[in-house]
């Protein structure tokens, strides 16, 4: 008996344990928090988009937070509007620890410097970013946002340039030499894998179209702790660069990590094959370091068919 009763009391004790561990129905989703509110992009058809995409894949569960509006330097601002936006600001505190991935979807005015504090925080325990499209272009002067984003939208002089050659070796440009950031016209582009055993593209065809989209090249930064996972050609035929540009790639920062999509110019972009699939799994990796949504077998079909027909 003496040896049975202080095991029956472990085992009841587990049993507590186990039921005060027992996680709530959405405990075992990743929760997002999607940042907008501020960029010289269409915020508010993406966004919808996006958060669609993550919820219906059934891993996610999603937060929106947006900020007072960017100031219409045409359009002087009313008391009225002035005061909405100082409270707004002052409420924009956002708990990043709540979260296992921030979204952003924001390219517009800084933080509040105790907020960029907090995020740089978050980011070096451990915690990760998804940068979409224009969110690369926010926060040039922020220079540890520089550092967890890699690359940004500015000119030469900002810093150093990162390319692909056509046998896979990085090419480093530094600052002041060659173009700045830029875009030519948009058109439908092959994405070519760089890292296949990358958890994102892990599975995924080597060489995938993209459907008719902005193809950003010249893009200036540290360019440290970086994972080139895709490149895409800028052919000069559409006033490219005539070499490999980053177009996907993943950043170390701390203990964080950092998932960087440049696809996705519009809600229209976003919500074709190849940007939603890299979009989910990236979105998962930031979040855990880890990828288990499958990539569809028909991706590589309905990547092109989208792309033709997007001409
Ligand atoms: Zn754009």
């Amino acid at each position: 008996m003496k040896l049975v009763t202080p095991s029956l009391i472990a085992l009841a004790f587990l049993g507590a344990l186990a039921l005060v561990a027992a996680p709530a129905p959405a405990a075992d989703k990743i929760n997002v928090l999607i940042i907008d509110g501020q960029n010289n992009h269409g915020w508010a058809k993406t966004t919808p988009v996006i958060k669609d995409m993550l919820e219906k894949n059934g891993k996610f569960t999603v937060d929106v937070l947006t900020s007072p509006p960017k100031p219409d330097p045409k359009k002087p601002m009313t008391d009225a509007e002035k005061k909405a936006a100082e409270e707004g600001w002052a409420k924009f505190r956002p708990d990043f620890t709540k979260y296992q991935v921030v979204f952003s979807n924001y390219n517009g005015q800084d933080w509040p410097a105790e907020v960029n504090a907090a995020f740089e925080k978050y980011m070096q325990n451990g915690g990760g970013l998804v940068i979409f499209h224009a969110a690369n272009n926010s926060f040039t002067k922020w220079t540890e946002w520089a550092k967890m984003v890699a690359l940004l939208w500015q000119g030469a002089p900002n810093g150093d340039r990162i390319t692909v050659d056509d046998s896979g070796k990085i090419v480093r440009t530094p600052k002041g030499e060659g173009i700045g950031a830029g875009h030519g016209p948009q058109h439908p582009y092959e994405l070519v894998v760089r890292d296949k055993e990358h958890p994102i593209t892990k599975g995924m065809p080597e060489k995938l179209m993209h459907v008719k989209d902005e193809l950003y090249q010249g893009q200036r930064g540290p360019g440290e702790n970086m994972d080139i996972l895709m490149t895409a050609f800028a052919s000069p035929d559409v006033k490219g660069s005539g070499t490999n540009e980053p177009m996907v790639f993943t950043v170390k920062y701390g203990k964080g990590r950092v998932f960087v999509n440049l696809l996705g110019h519009d809600e229209k972009s976003t919500a074709e094959p190849a940007c939603t699939i890299l979009l989910l799994r990236g979105t998962e990796w930031a979040a855990t370091g880890q990828v288990t949504i499958p990539v569809p077998a028909t991706l590589a079909a309905d990547a092109t068919a989208a792309a033709a027909a997007s001409k």
